[in-house]
């Protein structure tokens, strides 16, 4: 199955190849389709299964769709929200949309940001808006308090490595954070390991999901 029969559009599909990405992975299989549907998705899936692309890749489709409706836009809004649990992490998601969005007629603005560094530089890279925020849960809270993010346009949210997420003691800020997003969105719920509170997330964030286990 190549990446084009996905759904994904051929700058995607491109961009996907020139990363060396000859087949989509299980995961990429199963999740892209319903995502690019609209459809929420429960996955148990590791790193090393192909996760970020899964969700990046219809992430990049949504920029690429909303871009050609409004090609004149000014101010950006926030559009699609990954929430991840270390900087890291956070940089790596970030570099993959940015590869992976190369080829869009009008890339995306991508915004990292996480703790642990001086908030002054993530401030400025958010004047004027951005498309796809990344961030850890702290920080995030943090810049929308300072109202230097809003998050009431967001059309679809991604939380990965969930487990993680609680175990580092996010669940706070990331249920302030939640109660801030549109009712109406996308959720995508990515974990490697299903313990109950992590169980009881996923299940109080997502309708209708499709389930994928890797
Ligand atoms: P992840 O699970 O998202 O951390 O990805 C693990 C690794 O697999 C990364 O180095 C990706 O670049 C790579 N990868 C993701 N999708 C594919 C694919 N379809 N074909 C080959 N490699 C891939």
């Amino acid at each position: 199955m190549p990446f084009s029969s996905l759904g994904l559009s051929p700058a995607l599909a491109r961009a996907a190849r020139e990363l060396g990405f000859e087949q989509p992975t299980p995961i990429q299989q199963q999740a892209i389709p319903a995502i690019v549907q609209g459809r929420d998705v429960w996955a148990s899936a590791r790193t090393g299964s192909g996760k970020t692309a899964a969700f990046a890749l219809p992430a990049l489709l949504q920029h690429q769709n909303l871009a050609l409706g409004q090609p004149g836009r000014g101010a950006r809004s926030v559009h699609t929200l990954v929430v991840v649990p270390t900087r890291e992490l956070a940089a790596q998601v970030g570099e993959v949309l940015r590869s992976l969005g190369r080829h869009l007629p009008q890339p995306p603005k991508i915004a990292v940001v996480f703790g642990g560094v001086s908030v002054n530089p993530q401030m400025m890279a958010l004047r004027g808006g951005a498309d796809i925020v990344v961030a850890t849960p702290g920080r995030l809270l943090d810049l929308v308090e300072q109202r230097a993010l809003r998050l009431s346009q967001v059309q679809l949210l991604v939380l990965d490595e969930a487990d993680r997420l609680l175990d580092l003691g996010f669940a706070d800020e990331l249920q302030r954070t939640l109660a801030l997003l549109p009712r109406q969105r996308q959720t995508l719920f990515f974990s490697a390991t299903y313990p109950q509170a992590v169980e009881a997330l996923a299940q109080s964030l997502l309708h209708d999901p499709l389930r994928v286990e890797i």
